[in-house]
């Protein structure tokens, strides 16, 4: 239990009306709940919640970059968030693709600055949570992508409601959520060597260009840590964790052992081309979470059989909550 590394203002304000016993007896009343409930944030996962997302995303149907349907994700993923209390806003940009010049948003999601941060004028660390929400545009099937990527862009949405919980928020980084556009390449994924893929990754690619260009010193570092999480949706879950930051690493398999859930995650020498690998050329730590293996034989990957029935709210529900218990930790 890491309850002291959140607060709630409710504590705060006691301490500011007095010294008296009743102000101390206030001041320990108010802690209680504070405590109790910032123990148990990864014990609020809803799964279903979750589902739900997931199932709403599909409903609108294939939803590559610069379609309608990903028009109307885009709007509904928008609207959660900001029911969140949240700050969102699009980032949009335009980038040359095989099928043409493409209109791409990301959606950025962050919480209210804090009372401390505002206070005492603190810089906290960044820490991104992000997934894509596009699916890889492929003609002549209907390929509504259950996993790739509603799935992580469902778990995503109900981190981010627990997270901007007034009780929940950490006092010691900045928590930022992100949905990539355009992570599926329109054909393979190019890699350039200095640029980094020219073909997918597409919403990455654009994120760590603007925020090079934003900061002072046109580096990442402020971001200190990048959790990214893609087809976590899998009945049969097993995540495969590529080689990541080492400190992230040992944080995911801590995580997982507290809860009980250490057995889903495994360590993967394998290499995997995702949104990380952008942030990973500029140094910053990352983690990705990703179960690579959907299906017999990784059968059901990019085909019509990504649908509604191959997702387990269960493995939704072991991904949001180690990925919870890990932010508990920071
Ligand atoms: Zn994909």
């Amino acid at each position: 239990m890491r309850g002291d590394r959140f607060y709630c203002l409710r504590p705060c304000f006691c301490l500011y009306s007095g010294t008296s016993i009743f102000s101390f007896l206030s001041f320990a009343i108010c802690l209680l709940p504070f405590t109790l409930s910032a123990s148990t944030l990864s014990q609020q996962f809803d799964a279903q919640r979750a589902f739900s997302h997931v199932q709403k995303q599909v409903e609108f149907g294939p939803r590559p970059s610069g379609s309608t349907q990903l028009q109307q994700t885009r709007e509904y993923l928008i609207t959660q968030l900001r029911s969140y209390g949240l700050d969102v806003h699009e980032q949009p940009f335009e980038d040359q693709t095989a099928r043409g010049p493409i209109r791409f948003v990301n959606i950025i999601a962050t919480l209210p600055r804090s009372f401390f941060s505002s206070v005492f004028n603190q810089k906290p660390h960044t820490i991104l949570i992000a997934s894509h929400y596009d699916t890889k545009w492929i003609p002549n099937i209907r390929f509504v992508g259950a996993n790739d990527s509603a799935s992580s862009t469902g778990v995503l949405l109900e981190i981010a409601r627990l997270i901007a919980k007034p009780q929940f928020q950490p006092s010691h980084s900045h928590i930022e959520f992100v949905l990539f556009d355009g992570e599926e390449a329109t054909h393979n994924y190019q890699l350039s060597e200095n640029n980094g893929p020219q073909d997918g990754l597409h919403g990455s690619r654009y994120y760590v260009k603007q925020a090079k260009q934003k900061a002072k010193d046109n580096t990442l570092s402020e971001i200190q840590a990048i959790i990214l999480m893609d087809m976590i949706g899998d009945r049969d879950l097993s995540i495969q964790v590529p080689s990541g930051d080492s400190n992230l690493m040992k944080r995911l398999f801590d995580a997982s052992t507290v809860l009980g859930l250490r057995d889903f995650f495994h360590y993967s020498p394998q290499p995997i081309i995702d949104d990380h690998v952008p942030f990973v050329l500029e140094r910053v730590p990352t983690i990705d979470l990703i179960d690579f293996d959907y299906g017999p034989h990784n059968r059901w990957w990019h085909t019509e059989e990504d649908t509604l029935d191959k997702i387990n709210p269960q493995s939704l529900k072991v991904v949001g909550q180690t990925v919870l218990k890990i932010l508990e930790e920071f």
